[in-house]
């Protein structure tokens, strides 16, 4: 087939289980570019062959050279356009790619993005939010005390990250150790057969969990802390010694402290200025 595509380098968005989910727009590029560089061919491989899509595949995962970069650049310098494509959802979301948009875009090349699924954003779309903003970090760290100081640190966000089956249960434990109430969105197995998208505190979650076991593909969300709530819990108090001892390793003085954590946890600054000295 005699191509109509502009020479470009075409981020792909793939489907994240249902094999349906993919657009129109996607399914032409990938059938019009010369190549398309896949994470994994065998996986893009079953797809291609659903759309009857006879492309020659290249495979571009996180540990390719720079040769193969090179050689993407090689089909743009001769006008060709390619596509990349994760195993699953959208390239470059917690997949490979970025260093290859980089090299594309210096080089004066255009990146074209064709937009679809990604596992994070239909976890945002299906739960209720009080605000917009969200946080997404990719994996969570597998390591306890990164975990803690991840959580903690963005208690104030809606925090998102992608976690596997295997270490989910113990990172909603380490959890529910700093805030067993903490608002939780948890969803495993979207757009496929067992997809289940739960909110609730994280202690009733793991209870939950300890007779539905947590298997496939999950996103999490920690909802973020609402100052107001928790200044009438009084949990602002609770957590004021972390934030003291924070600060404290950054040299700062007491007072300053105070003014700190008075501002942006809206406490009294004498009472905090009282605790940094019993903390000294
Ligand atoms: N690029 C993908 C995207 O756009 O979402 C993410 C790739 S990342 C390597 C794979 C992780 O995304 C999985 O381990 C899981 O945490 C999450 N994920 C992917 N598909 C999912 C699904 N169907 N349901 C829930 N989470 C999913």
């Amino acid at each position: 087939m005699e191509s109509t595509i502009k020479p470009a380098l075409y981020i792909v968005a793939t489907p994240i289980g249902n094999l349906s989910d993919i657009t129109l727009r996607a399914i032409e590029i990938l059938k019009q570019v010369e190549v398309i560089f896949a994470e994994d061919t065998r996986t893009t491989s079953v797809l291609l062959e659903k759309y009857q899509i006879n492309t020659k595949l290249i495979s571009y995962h996180k540990f390719s050279d720079n040769k193969k970069t090179e050689l993407v650049l090689e089909y743009l310098n001769n006008s060709k356009p390619v596509a990349l494509v994760s195993d699953a959802g959208t390239p470059l979301i917690s997949d490979p790619g970025g260093y290859l948009v980089e090299k594309a875009r210096k080089e004066g090349f255009e990146v074209v993005p064709i937009v679809g699924a990604c596992a994070l954003i239909a976890l945002l779309s299906s739960i209720a939010r009080l605000d917009e903003d969200f946080k997404f970090i990719g994996f969570i760290s597998r390591n306890k005390n990164q975990i803690i100081d991840t959580v903690k640190q963005n208690r104030f966000e809606n925090l998102i990250f992608y976690e596997s089956p295997k270490r989910a249960l113990s990172t909603l434990e380490i959890i529910k150790e700093i805030n067993p109430n903490k608002k939780i969105a948890l969803a495993r197995e979207l757009t496929k057969k067992f997809e289940e998208i739960k909110t609730d505190s994280v202690s009733n979650l793991i209870e939950y969990y300890k007779t539905n076991p947590l298997k496939g593909e999950i996103v999490i969300m920690l909802h973020k802390d609402r100052k107001d709530e928790l200044k009438e819990s009084g949990r602002v108090e609770i957590n004021l010694d972390y934030n003291i001892e924070k600060l404290k390793k950054l040299n700062l003085k007491d007072k300053q402290i105070a003014s700190i954590i008075s501002t942006l946890f809206e406490v009294n600054k004498n009472n905090v200025y009282k605790r940094c000295i019993e903390l000294s």
